[in-house]
């Protein structure tokens, strides 16, 4: 296409004007060989276990062959990066197959990731090595099973190709095993799909994409016009608020929060360096591009999320343009994301409703105290549902009111006498308080366990289910997928994969710590 008269030009980096995508062929693979597949995604497809262990699945699947219909394309997008706008960036390394409308109506995208470059892929590879790939494959169906907004993972496939990475864990650049997901969403459309063509002054193009979006994934909304832009953008900022609860609910780390890594449609999207808390540390963030900064830490993610609703809502003012509309449903994503987080925090302690102000430094005070020894945020959790609450509290010396939740500190014995004064207190303060709300035991017990899991993907379960598969064996995806199915639910034969992560995981690449590229 021709470039407009302000057109920045690159050399190392074609940028592509005027357009939402790029049609593009996946690169054919040597060897493909089916390691998993998510049966309740193909259902929802319509397509049959006996459909999934079929050669034409792992040919399709790998990009070595395309069905009838399919149009693939890569597309365009931008997006601000650790808070600067970087451009261009677009599907580098991921390829949209098409749409499918299942017999229920719902459509849903299929997208390749790692199937060979596109027009966005700059100069990288457009592929993807095995360790990531388990990493999005069981997490994003992990999530789901959570019931966290996230794109789906249809299935995995290892193409039989060696890939050269530049491995953090030595700094050497090393082969390892490619491999092809198939991400399955209504639609992939980032922020920064509509910031790159605020960003290009193109308001035409913007407009027939904000346009398309709302007809084909907001249709309550209406005809697209002034009022329904706003609406749409206050829809977004609630989207993402529930998002964001959720991830706090669990412990759950995104990692990278640019723009080009939320989805309009709030769901999780793009797993790369994220990550579980294991020990309660809201400044704690698994990606080592953000160890300094800390952007993207636990405890920040609401404020970026809105920091990066703030750059959307930028993107869509000249749609609007009263930028006062857009700042009041800023204010709103803040106070509805408050109420929201209260209301899930009342969920996670067994409370009936969360009542302000008292709930606050009840809350407030757990957190400190969560930080005075190593807690395991999700094992604490979950134990706090065994605590006896028909007793006078009075009566109790701390150590009795800790016994339930032992198994939570990495390391009880080093926990001084005055640290368990703090925790005896605040456990004090917490049976007064839910003698209050005089729920039955048994109930507030169920109510706590559907608020926290009792397994998640701890970020050395997917290391450990990487190494065996590295050496051939895939056996550890598919427990850790069966596992992960009913996160909620007692597995008493799978009770060492709810424990607190062991120590030579602690410092281990992998574990604790991911890079962006992989
Ligand atoms: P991410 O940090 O995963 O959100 O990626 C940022 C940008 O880099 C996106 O535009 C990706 O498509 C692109 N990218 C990441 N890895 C690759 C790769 N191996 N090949 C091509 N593009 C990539
Ligand atoms: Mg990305
Ligand atoms: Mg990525």
């Amino acid at each position: 296409r021709l470039l407009p008269a302000d057109a920045e030009t690159e050399n190392d980096r074609r940028q592509v004007y005027r357009a939402c995508y790029s049609r593009v062929q996946p690169t054919a693979v040597s060897a493909p060989e089916l390691i998993a597949w998510a049966p309740a995604v193909a259902a929802r497809l319509g397509l049959s276990d006996a459909d999934c262990m079929s050669d034409l699945f792992v040919q399709v699947f790998s990009g070595n062959r395309l069905l009838p219909g399919m149009e693939p394309h890569a597309t365009c997008y931008g997006g601000h990066q650790f808070g600067s706008w970087a451009g261009q960036l677009g599907d580098g390394r991921a390829i949209n197959l098409g749409e499918l409308v299942n017999d229920a109506g719902e459509h849903w995208m299929l997208q390749l990731k790692g199937a060979g470059p596109t027009p966005y892929s700059r100069n990288a590879d457009g592929l993807a090595v095995l360790r990531s790939s388990i990493r999005e494959f069981l997490c994003s169906e992990a999530m789901h099973h959570l019931g966290i907004p996230t794109t789906r993972a249809l299935s995995m496939v290892a193409t039989g190709e060696q890939v050269m990475r530049d491995m953090f864990y030595d700094g050497r650049p090393a082969l390892e095993p490619g491999a092809v997901v198939c991400r399955v969403a209504p639609s992939f459309l980032r922020f920064g799909s509509l910031q790159i063509f605020a960003a290009r002054k193109d308001p035409e193009t913007l407009k027939q994409l904000l346009d398309f979006t709302i007809r084909h994934d907001f249709p309550h909304l209406g005809e697209p016009g002034k009022a329904c832009y706003l609406q749409w953008f206050a829809e977004v900022c609630q989207r993402t608020a529930d998002l964001i609860v959720a991830w706090m609910r669990v412990g759950f780390v995104h990692g990278v929060m640019n723009t080009d890594n939320m989805s309009v449609l709030g769901l999780t999207i793009d797993y790369g360096p994220y990550g579980w808390l294991e020990g309660f540390d809201p400044d704690w963030t698994p990606n080592t591009t953000d160890r300094q900064m800390h952007r993207y830490c636990f405890g920040k993610q609401a404020a970026m999320a809105g920091w990066n609703l703030a750059r959307l809502g930028e993107a869509i003012l000249p749609l609007i343009g009263d930028v006062g509309l857009l700042q009041a449903q800023l204010d709103q994503y803040t106070a509805y994301y408050r109420s929201q987080w209260q209301a899930m925090m009342a969920g996670k302690l067994g409370l009936i409703a969360f009542r302000a102000p008292e709930d606050d430094a009840l809350v407030d005070e757990l957190q400190r105290i969560l930080q005075l020894t190593e807690t395991d945020m999700t094992i604490f959790y979950r134990k706090l549902a065994d605590l006896d609450d028909h007793i006078n509290p009075d009566d109790c010396s701390d150590t009795m009111l800790m016994q339930p939740l032992l198994d939570a500190w990495y390391a009880p014995q080093q926990i001084t006498a005055d640290i368990k004064g703090q925790i005896g207190s605040w456990l004090r303060r917490y049976i007064r308080r839910l003698q209050q709300d005089g729920r039955s035991h048994e109930l507030r017990r169920a109510a706590m366990n559907r608020s926290n899991p009792k397994y998640v993907l701890r970020n050395y379960l997917a290391q450990v289910a990487i190494d065996r598969a590295e050496a051939g064996d895939y056996s550890e995806i598919h427990r850790l997928q069966a596992l992960l199915l009913r996160p909620y639910d007692e597995q008493p034969e799978c009770e060492a994969y709810a424990a607190r992560r062991p120590e030579w995981a602690r410092e281990r690449a992998g574990c604790s710590m991911l890079s962006c590229s992989s």
